[in-house]
């Protein structure tokens, strides 16, 4: 078959190569055709096949260091834990002392509830905007553009690894209420909220797990809408690409995305500062799924 002129074809786009996993050396071949006289060709050849080496990301293998828990994980985990808990405790002694737990049960709800509309918005915003390089939030926003590719590999991330991100941030954000604030209600939302929030991730591992591989409770509580559910998050991971953000209870997606809150956003902000959403583009390879090879799904 002929090679047509200025017919370019390239294996992947070369736009976007995820760091949040070391790419591997693999060889990356672009071949590249160009019989254009308004610039001189760089050899003698003007029909030159270009073979150049490319790193190329690839999913984490199985038992890959990028996937386990480190002891700075483990111990952001425990911070986290700790405010979290620490806030839970002063909400109850403060209910305790004023024989009032009715306000701040229904504070620690509103808690549960907002934390997956939080979820939503958070996973929204870096599913859609900055890149690697973006400051503070860069690495998740790898990490979850990785996640598109490989949605599997959250599986084996051990626990946490998943969490310490989020960990890290809840420890700075509770750690002054549990300093300077007594009320039990402000304590009650903040606990709850905190911990959904901190544990979303878990959360959203288990709405990837095999139905007979995860606890019994698990499922039960992702069956009666407490946890995310498996199908509505498989949604996610379909295209178009750009609903079913929320990842605690899943209990605002049916809302977020028949209202389409998102989509108004999103145009708000191209309107606003101009800047697109991912949820935009056409899905290419580095949005869409790939498949799990039969040697990753043995692996599992
Ligand atoms: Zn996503
Ligand atoms: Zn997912």
């Amino acid at each position: 078959m002929a090679i047509l002129p200025h017919q370019k074809c390239s294996l992947r786009s070369l736009e976007y190569v995820p760091t949040w996993h070391r790419p591997c050396q693999s060889m990356h071949v672009i071949c590249s055709v160009s019989t254009s006289t308004q610039t001189k060709p760089r050899s003698s050849s003007p029909n030159q096949l270009i073979i150049e080496p490319r790193l190329v990301a690839s999913p984490p293998l199985f038992n890959d260091p990028t996937l386990q828990s480190t002891w700075a994980h483990r111990g952001w985990v425990a911070t986290g834990c700790t405010t979290v808990l620490v806030s839970l405790a002063k909400s109850m002694v403060a209910a305790a002392f004023s024989h009032v737990w009715i306000e701040p049960m229904l504070a620690g709800y509103v808690g549960y509830i907002l934390a997956d509309l939080g979820s939503g918005v958070y996973h929204w915003g870096i599913d859609n905007y900055g890149d690697a390089s973006t400051p503070i939030f860069g690495s998740q926003i790898d990490a979850f553009q990785g996640h598109h590719k490989w949605p599997w590999t959250i599986t084996r991330r051990q626990f946490a690894n998943n969490l310490h991100a989020l960990a890290k941030a809840i420890t700075f954000t509770v750690l002054p209420l549990d300093i300077f604030c007594n009320d039990a209600s402000i304590n009650g939302f903040v606990s709850v909220c905190a911990g959904c929030i901190m544990f979303s991730q878990q959360f959203h591992a288990w709405a990837h797990g095999t139905k007979s591989k995860l606890p019994p409770l698990v499922v039960a509580l992702q069956d009666a809408g407490v946890l995310v559910s498996r199908s509505q998050h498989a949604a996610h991971h379909r295209p178009p690409y750009n609903n079913n953000y929320c990842i605690v209870s899943g209990v605002w997606n049916e809302f977020l995305d028949k209202q389409k809150v998102f989509e108004v956003l999103e145009m708000v902000l191209f309107f606003k500062l101009g800047v697109r959403p991912r949820s935009w583009s056409e899905p290419n390879s580095e949005w869409t799924e790939e498949a799990e090879t039969p040697s990753q799904v043995a692996a599992r």
